[in-house]
């Protein structure tokens, strides 16, 4: 009964999965393996102190946008934060994509562009990577001159692939797409490119970021877009007025301010790199060059692997079921004792 009553959209979507296993090692959801410092717990508490949990928060996030455009070197009013970058995501679909708009996006990549595009009832389109997961340019273009997309995405680094996208290719889309093209830099500080700067001559391209890898702040779920005044206009008359607590806010503006993650972006790079050479080293494993803070590997029988790693208390992802995937798992780069436990663990495995 209830069941008749859901939106054809919706009726045969399924919920987001996550594997809420207790691990030793938590290494499947490309979270910051830092906790905060001490420092930041007492600025925290702090916060806390003064927080004044009956009042609405800030819906415009003012302090926190100001930070963003210090950190981000654009006006405070070309920016929009939202309750993670999925929930601007969301807001994209709500202000820009109408049912029967098509919306296109690389293949593997972040699920969430294909749910929110179902959701919006509009025709999600993916394109596929190449081979070695690299992005086809032509195939992107060929797709824009063919669907006349509403919306494109480019992931860069992508997720799961950790592959970038070159600039002069960006442009390229730019210059022939007539929505918008939204450039997801979600793991922009493991890799230091970014296309920020070009928000500034197209009034079409969005930049999505987020507090949740580099900066550590999954948890409190803040992430920003950078795009042109008019479309953060559009944007705003649909967020929902108070899509931030305030605590978020705050706790967001202190770690931006603080300068802390630069030192564990750093960590996490040169870990990045020895663990991708520490995977090269062992047999039957392909491991794929990452600028994000994962690796993707393929091997023999992933669900197998994936199955024993958890019994070695490691957990990391594993895309069973999805076709681009196929016998694929995204390690998601820790300390280097985590990380060399994940090795000899991986090791004994294959050598079996
Ligand atoms: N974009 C990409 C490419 C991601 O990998 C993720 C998280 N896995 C997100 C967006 C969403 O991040 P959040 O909602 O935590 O900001």
């Amino acid at each position: 009964m209830i069941r008749d009553l859901v939106r054809r959209d919706v009726v045969n979507l399924k919920n987001y999965q996550v594997h809420m296993q207790q691990c030793r090692y938590k290494m499947d959801a490309n979270e910051s393996p830092f906790d905060l410092s001490e420092d930041m717990y007492e600025k925290m508490a702090d916060i806390v102190k003064k927080s004044r949990p009956n009042i609405y928060p800030d819906p415009m996030a003012t302090r926190l946008r100001e930070a963003i455009s210090e950190y981000a070197g654009v006006p405070a009013d070309r920016i929009m934060v939202g309750n993670g970058s999925d929930d601007l995501i969301h807001g994209l679909m709500n202000s820009f994509v109408e049912k029967d708009d098509c919306v296109i996006y690389p293949e593997p990549s972040f699920s969430m562009y294909r749910i929110y595009t179902l959701i919006a009832g509009a025709r999600p389109v993916g394109i596929p990577l190449g081979d070695e997961f690299q992005y086809d340019t032509d195939e992107f273009m060929r797709a824009v001159y063919r669907y006349s997309p509403k919306v494109v995405f480019l992931c860069t680094p992508n997720n799961p692939t950790g592959n970038t996208i070159a600039r002069e290719d960006i442009v390229k889309v730019l210059d022939c797409v007539k929505g918008l093209l939204v450039v997801d830099e979600a793991y922009f500080e493991f890799c230091g490119n970014s296309v920020v700067e070009l928000t500034e001559k197209y009034p079409n391209l969005v930049v999505l970021r987020t507090f949740s890898k580099a900066m550590g702040l999954a948890g409190l779920r803040v992430g920003y877009m950078i795009s042109s005044q008019e479309v953060i206009g559009e944007m705003y008359k649909t967020k929902s007025p108070y899509n931030l607590n305030s605590l978020s806010q705050a706790i967001a503006c202190e770690v931006l301010k603080s300068g802390s993650y630069k030192e564990r972006v750093d960590y996490i790079v040169k870990e990045r790199d020895r663990l991708y050479m520490r995977l090269k080293e062992i047999k039957g494993v392909k491991s794929y060059p990452s600028h994000a803070n994962f690796i993707l590997i393929k091997v023999a029988d992933a669900e197998g692997v994936h199955r024993r790693l958890i019994e070695k208390g490691v957990l990391v992802r594993s895309f069973k079921g999805d076709p681009y995937l196929d016998d694929c798992l995204r390690v998601t780069v820790n300390t280097a004792e985590a990380n060399d436990y994940f090795i000899e663990a991986l090791k004994e495995i294959m050598s079996r």
